[in-house]
């Protein structure tokens, strides 16, 4: 018998903002996917697909790396990886192949509301916390503002009220965290949306196939939610 072709492998978050919606896009275009338990990898039982359900910010770097063949992914994440692996010298390359219609929110700055904010140049000298460094310090790059990035993979919002930063750098869809926190947004500096991603030099053909028979299905599911 001939060689039976590996399955084509796709990356979503486990659990999370992005899960339900990116199983609901891929379930819409005919994938029966069987997601018992909490399960790493989820055989699609009627075609040749095995879905790797892993935490969000891992997937840019399995695309990268050639270990799933697509993912689905925030820009946010996306870049934030793509811009830090480039710094390290580690392959940052993949294709778009269809940015989605879920995941929508924006990165922002904010600052305390008693603060009065005049622009980027009133970061100046300031200490900013955010879990996207690179995307910030890109940004104060551009503006010409010199300012301190603090890393801080949760509980951003908190680090202003806990003197442990002047700013933050955050995901905000509603602002209601931010007022929580006594905090307003002052600037946007990056808009975001869920996209399907292709590693690059996927050259196998029964792959490719596939997938050029997943895509006017994708689409066709995006155009159907308009
Ligand atoms: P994981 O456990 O997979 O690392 P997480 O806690 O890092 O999950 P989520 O909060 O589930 O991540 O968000 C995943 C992605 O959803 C974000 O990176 C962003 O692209 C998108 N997203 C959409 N709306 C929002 C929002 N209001 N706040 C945060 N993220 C949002
Ligand atoms: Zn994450």
């Amino acid at each position: 018998p001939a060689i039976e072709s590996k399955r084509l492998r796709i990356g979503m978050q486990k659990s999370g903002r992005l899960s339900t919606e990116s199983q609901a896009l891929l379930t819409s275009c005919g994938l029966k996917i069987n997601l018992r338990e909490q399960r790493l990898i989820a055989h699609v039982e009627n075609m040749p697909i095995d879905i790797l359900r892993v935490r969000d910010d891992d997937i840019p770097g399995l695309v990268m790396d050639g270990v799933c063949d697509l993912g689905i992914i925030g820009e946010n994440v996306l870049e934030e990886v793509s811009l830090q692996r480039q710094i390290d010298n580690e392959s940052a390359e993949y294709d778009v192949l269809a940015r989605l219609d879920f995941g929508g929110c924006r990165l922002s700055i904010a600052v305390p509301q008693e603060e009065e904010y005049q622009g980027a140049s009133s970061l100046e000298g300031k200490t900013i916390a955010t879990t996207y460094p690179r995307l910030l310090t890109r940004y104060l790059k551009q503006q010409g503002v010199n300012a301190r990035v603090v890393m801080l993979t949760g509980s951003v919002e908190v680090a202003p009220r806990a003197g442990l930063a002047d700013a933050i750098c955050d995901l905000v869809s509603t602002g209601a965290t931010l007022e929580a926190n006594g905090l307003k947004e002052a600037e946007v500096i990056y808009r975001s949306k869920a996209v399907l991603i292709q590693r690059k030099g996927l050259n196998d053909a029964q792959h490719l196939k596939l997938i050029n028979k997943l895509m006017p299905r994708i689409q066709g599911v995006m155009q159907a939610n308009e």
